[in-house]
């Protein structure tokens, strides 16, 4: 466990007129000046990070999320010996349309936990972040207690490539949040597509945030994405809004008994509460910690993280293979050539692909 000095030293809680505080935070400024000089031995980013450095932990999420080969390398370094110290948390995943409050009631539960001694960190994934020219989530503005605080660390979604690029980015960040000393990971998506099953294949328990009254339509959550859900809670549920809370909450209830049962045995459970109010936030938690102690005890919990582990592995597998096929100067070479003869109906789709295959 990181002693409580090396938090000091976090880039993120800069405490003004503080003397002290302030002699720490620049020698965590000198480190992170000199990590960007010299090349850092892996042995020295796994010690700082184990110290709970914020600094090397965003240095060395930095050199995941980097395009280049040798940071990559490195990164891969780091992550492996970090491997150890990881799994050690509970991992949250956090679902719900923009404007549903998934920040607001983030930052509450978030705090609430800090305020019973966790360390939270916040992840995020938005494979659109690059296309709307800046990331929608984990924006530190948006979580201002969070970001203040000297036990959270919050880290924007990865920008740049491929949903599987982004989710993998984030898988491998946990791991290295982990070993920081971080107990609880929420990773934060927008419940508009595909980057739900992504989340969901890296978190522990799945949490649905919905509105009252506004339609599955309207909120644009599918089905399929309410069948993952270990929670549904019914955000904004207080004053006028909380008969409206209720009755959703009814409908939901009904809608899931209609599922086909879990594999973990867990029956999802709806729940309504206010981020903005706080009331509701403590039930929720109670929810997450009896269906993580329900899964423990099962032995579901390991083997969900397993078959997550297995998964990530074959997907990583895939798109290396799909990477080297595409990067293949010979392909390259013939592919357009193909196109252009399949085009003409000389050769079969089929024939084009055996051709490039082989
Ligand atoms: P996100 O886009 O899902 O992250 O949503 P935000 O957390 O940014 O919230 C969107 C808006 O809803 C903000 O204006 C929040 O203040 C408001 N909001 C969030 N939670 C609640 C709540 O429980 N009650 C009310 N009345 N407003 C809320």
């Amino acid at each position: 466990m990181p002693s409580k000095d090396s938090n000091k030293k976090s880039a993120l809680s800069v405490q003004k007129g503080v003397e002290q505080v302030n002699q720490l935070d620049e020698n965590a400024v000198s480190k992170f000046k000199d990590a960007k000089k010299k090349d850092i031995p892996a042995d020295q980013f796994l010690k700082e990070i184990l110290f709970g450095n914020i600094t090397f932990l965003g240095r060395a999420i930095t050199l995941i999320e980097s395009s280049k080969n040798e940071h990559r390398i490195k990164a891969q370094e780091i992550i492996n010996k970090c491997m150890p110290y990881s799994g050690n948390s509970v991992r949250i995943g956090f679902t719900g349309v923009p404007g549903v409050g998934k920040s607001t009631f983030i930052e509450a539960l978030g705090m609430n936990l800090i305020n019973k001694g966790k360390k939270v960190a916040v992840l995020a994934i938005d494979p659109s972040s690059e296309r709307s020219g800046g990331s929608i989530l984990g924006d530190k503005t948006r979580m201002e207690q969070l970001s203040a605080s000297k036990n959270a660390f919050i880290r924007p979604s990865p920008s740049a490539g491929s949903l599987g690029g982004v989710a993998r980015k984030t898988a491998e960040t946990i791991i290295l949040c982990e070993a920081a000393g971080f107990d609880t990971i929420f990773v934060e998506t927008v419940g508009v597509g595909q980057s739900e099953i992504a989340v969901h294949s890296m978190v522990d328990f799945f949490l649905l945030l919905m509105l009252a009254g506004a339609g599955d339509e309207l909120q644009g959550i599918k089905r399929g994405i309410m069948e993952m859900a270990d929670i549904i809670v019914i955000n904004k549920a207080e004053g006028d809004n909380i008969h409206k809370a209720n009755r959703a909450k009814a409908e939901y209830q009904n809608a899931l008994h209609l599922f086909p049962p879990a594999e973990s045995g867990w029956v999802p459970k709806v729940l309504t509460a206010s981020a903005l109010t706080g009331v509701g936030i403590e039930d929720v938690w109670k929810i997450i910690t009896d269906y993580i102690e329900y899964t423990q005890n099962s032995n579901f919990f390991t083997k969900k993280r397993n078959e997550q582990s297995k998964f990530r592995m074959y997907e990583m597998i895939n798109e290396e293979i799909k990477n080297r096929f595409y990067d293949n100067k010979d392909t390259k070479l013939n592919l357009k050539e193909l196109e252009k003869k399949l085009l003409k109906g000389e050769i079969s789709p089929y024939f084009a692909a055996n051709m490039l295959l082989k």
